[in-house]
């Protein structure tokens, strides 16, 4: 560890930094400064100022009105920033509650994160009698009927359970006219590429397509282009997609086997408020989570071996705050949402320059400050400058003081 150094504590990113993001457009996009000047309907601003929101985001400002303008749109910014709620508000704007049938899908690569979307989707949504159903592998699948066949407006889901429910006819898609992908660079790789396309042969012809990430690589955008009509596009600068309000750290373990040591010297910094640890694999998860348990501190894990019911009960008590410490995989690394989490540790690095960003990500939301701490054997020390680089941000030797950061 480095001795202990004058830096400053990082700074607490006030709303008007989150509103001072530089972007890229693809052409002139109107800034809309506040919610009452986006021309949304009654009963949803008074959803959005109940929910506690006053000033909309960067993202929000530039991306709403052009969803509900109707454009295809790619749009980009830094995790924790209100992607969600500018689709979520986007849909609501778009959709006729009068009419029972499904109107919306918005898709997302886990069924954690396409929960908590249904949740913002319902909440925002409180004053206009908005169904929202999330559609997800692990759940019943003679609930999921009863409830499409209710009627939902909008449906947030996974890819696999949504397909399903299409090809047996319970999730109609006639009245479909948006398509939203979270997460977008994820829903089109490979695993979700093919699952992807068989959902969107069903959609009505030009259903408004609508992507989001923090995160798009090039060959993301460019395959975009097959099926989405003259997209409008709002991305943020490479050098700016990390936060300035997390810090990153790495320390030096030179060996796999002086990580655990290194972590349980770490624990009571983890516990400060909540941490999320990450490993790559589910048997590393299963085995730090038992390792650390043995050692008598207090965990949770989380991976997509376990059985639903196990991954919402453990999820239910990191959210509340009953649990403190999450160890899990890349199943955690986007798009969820627990404001209280201000540092990551990456107990294994991330396998790609995409993952490390949503994986910090996970702290410093909405302009929190948050810690990222990496551990790093000797030729691990590569792949951290190479991300260091790529994204034109610092990653310092961690400091002895490092509790005070969090
Ligand atoms: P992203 O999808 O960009 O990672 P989220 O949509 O999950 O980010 O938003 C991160 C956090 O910021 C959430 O807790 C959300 O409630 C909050 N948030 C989003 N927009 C606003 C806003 N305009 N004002 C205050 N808080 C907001």
């Amino acid at each position: 560890m480095a001795e202990s150094s004058s830096r400053k504590r990082p700074r607490v990113l006030k709303e008007d930094d989150l509103a001072n993001v530089e972007f890229e457009t693809s052409e002139e996009v109107e800034v809309v400064p506040t919610f009452d000047k986006m021309g949304l309907r009654e009963p949803l601003i008074r959803g959005i100022y109940s929910y506690g929101f006053e000033k909309p985001s960067a993202i929000q400002q530039r991306a709403i009105r052009q969803i509900i303008k109707g454009r295809d749109i790619i749009a980009q910014a830094q995790s924790g920033t209100g992607k969600t709620a500018t689709f979520s508000i986007g849909v609501l704007q778009s959709i006729n509650t009068q009419n029972r049938e499904t109107q919306a899908l918005v898709l997302s690569p886990t069924r954690e994160l396409a929960v908590q979307i249904q949740k913002v989707i319902l909440a925002l949504g409180d004053y206009m009698n908005v169904q929202c159903h999330a559609c997800i592998g692990g759940t019943n699948v003679g609930e999921d009927i009863r409830k499409l066949d209710y009627g939902q407006h909008v449906v947030s889901g996974t890819p696999g359970r949504v397909f399903d429910m299409i090809r047996r006819r319970n999730l109609r898609t006639r009245s479909i006219k948006m398509l939203v992908l979270d997460e977008a660079d994820e829903m089109l790789t490979k695993g979700f590429k093919e699952q992807l396309y068989d959902i969107y042969r069903y959609l009505p012809p030009g259903a408004q397509v609508v992507l989001l990430s923090a995160t798009l690589p090039h060959e993301v955008l460019e395959m975009t282009a097959k099926f989405m009509s003259d997209p409008i596009r709002v991305l943020v600068k490479r050098d700016e997609i990390t936060l300035e309000g997390i810090k990153q750290f790495f320390v030096s373990v030179e060996r796999e086997e002086w990580k655990f040591d290194t972590l349980c010297d770490l624990y009571d910094t983890l516990t400060i408020t909540q941490a999320v640890l990450f490993c790559n694999t589910r048997r590393k998860v299963d085995w730090l989570a038992e390792k650390l348990r043995e050692a008598n501190f207090t965990v949770c894990a989380m991976h997509a071996d376990m059985e639903q019911k196990e991954r919402d009960e453990i999820m239910k008590q990191f959210r509340e705050g009953q649990s403190r410490v999450l160890i899990s995989t890349d199943v955690w690394a986007r798009g969820l949402d627990v404001p209280q989490v201000s540092l990551v540790i990456n107990y294994d690095l991330p396998n790609n320059r995409e993952l490390y960003i949503h994986r910090i990500g996970r702290s410093g939301r909405y302009g929190r400050k948050g810690v990222a701490i990496n551990f790093v054997k000797s030729d691990d020390i590569r792949i951290l400058r190479d991300i260091e680089q790529y994204y034109s941000t610092q990653i310092d030797e961690m400091p002895m003081n490092v509790g005070e950061l969090v």
